[in-house]
């Protein structure tokens, strides 16, 4: 097929829950993808925050291949080998003492309400309890994960959602502590929030809430999924702040592009039992030797490290641009997971930086998103800000 003809095709066949831009990707090397016209793009978006080692690594690669011609799928009702090499690992970066993998983001976030209630259910011998999430929160599209994300207009069309879902403001401890009641299980939010605008939380919040947690035997979960996984310099966002959560989610750059998500408990929050949860595909040795061969090439390649210090080259580049710009209002987030607000919205800025070879996304409509790949070097922020610069 043509370009065009693929354009039609999907405009034909697919389901359209998504505007597309009109460009088709083929492949990626990298920190650069090359659609079907052979143009070339440097990536700041990696599938959204996805290709944490850019397009194309070769261990991560071999490992999938690998594991093609051995076996792809096998059940739950055996072990594999590859699920409990990933499942080690993201305990030992975690500091977490339990995984269940699961297939997407939204799963992670559904197992980790479970879990809450599971536990509460155990705690006081009934049901009736309640979450408490963050307004401008984003945690998935199925029925749990959406009566989570504090977004009126992902929400109201699939009205009512789950009951005893109550929001608080993000960064204001009062609000959440005026929330909190005998029913409360659990408190859920992103240590930096992703979808909602790149907000970090600032850590008199994340420790105030760990405390707050303590206190009333109420489980952390902090989901991780965008923010996790090296993307703040450290392997996860709440490590920053030296908060353990009871509960964690990872999906996202987990398996590099495969899809595999995961939720991870402490001991003590380890609720489930067995018959109370399950999946199918969930662990599957094809998505877990890409999950396992992802953190040994963070660790080979020292990920955190090197986002550490290309982080906070793009922190001063973006400072400077924000100064050269009047449009631009105001600069937020961390290591390689930042965001420029305009106060016109972004949409033209993101067509025009892609005619001239940049992918870039948005976070609402006047935040431009930046979550490269995390192995790229100085010389790709240069070449960004050379490009947004023109654009500008
Ligand atoms: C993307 C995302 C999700 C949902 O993940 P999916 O894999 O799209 O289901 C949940 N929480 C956060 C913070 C995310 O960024």
């Amino acid at each position: 097929m043509n370009t065009q003809d693929i354009m039609n095709t999907g405009e034909e066949y697919l389901l359209h829950t998504y505007n597309r831009y009109p460009i088709v990707m083929d492949r990626g090397e990298g920190a650069y993808l090359y659609d079907s016209e052979g143009k070339k793009y440097l990536d700041f978006c990696a599938g959204i925050a996805v290709f944490a080692l850019g397009y194309g690594n070769e261990a991560v690669n071999q490992a999938v291949k690998n594991q093609v011609d051995k076996i792809v799928h096998t059940s739950n009702y055996f072990y594999n080998e590859p699920a409990v090499k990933a499942a080690k690992g993201l305990c030992e970066v975690s500091g977490m003492d339990k995984v269940f993998f699961c297939n997407s983001g939204t799963e992670a976030i559904e197992g980790a309400m479970k879990t809450a209630l599971r536990y509460a259910y155990d705690r006081d011998g009934r049901t009736g309890h309640e979450i408490i999430a963050m307004k401008h929160s984003f945690h998935g599209r199925s029925l749990g994960a959406l009566s989570l994300t504090g977004n009126a207009h992902y929400q109201d069309p699939f009205k009512p959602l789950i009951s005893g879902i109550h929001f608080a403001d993000f960064n204001d401890l009062d609000s959440v502590k005026a929330l909190v009641n005998e029913n409360t299980c659990a408190i859920i939010l992103e240590p930096v929030q992703g979808e909602g605008g790149i907000y970090p939380a600032t850590e008199e919040f994340l420790t105030g809430i760990r405390a707050l947690c303590d206190e009333k035997d109420i489980l952390l979960i902090c989901d991780e999924i965008q923010c996790g996984m090296g993307r703040t310099g450290v392997m996860f966002a709440c490590q920053r702040y030296g908060v353990r959560p009871d509960i964690m989610t990872v999906a996202k750059a987990l398996g590099c592009g495969l899809p595999v998500g995961a939720f991870l408990t402490t001991d003590k929050a380890a609720a489930l039992k067995p018959g109370d949860h399950g999946s199918t595909y969930g662990g599957n040795p094809l998505v877990c030797a890409a999950a396992d061969a992802v953190l040994q090439e963070f660790e080979r390649l020292q990920v955190t490290d090197s986002v550490q210090r290309v982080g906070a080259y793009l922190y001063e580049k973006l400072e400077e641009l924000k100064e050269e710009h009047d449009i631009i209002v105001d600069h937020r987030g961390i290591g390689l997971m930042q965001g420029l607000e305009f106060s016109v919205p972004v949409g033209d800025i993101i067509k025009k930086a892609q005619e001239a070879g940049l992918i870039l996304i948005n976070a609402g409509t006047h935040i431009l998103r930046f979550v490269p790949p995390l192995v790229i070097t100085e010389a790709h922020v240069d070449e960004m800000i050379e490009i947004l610069k023109k654009v500008l």
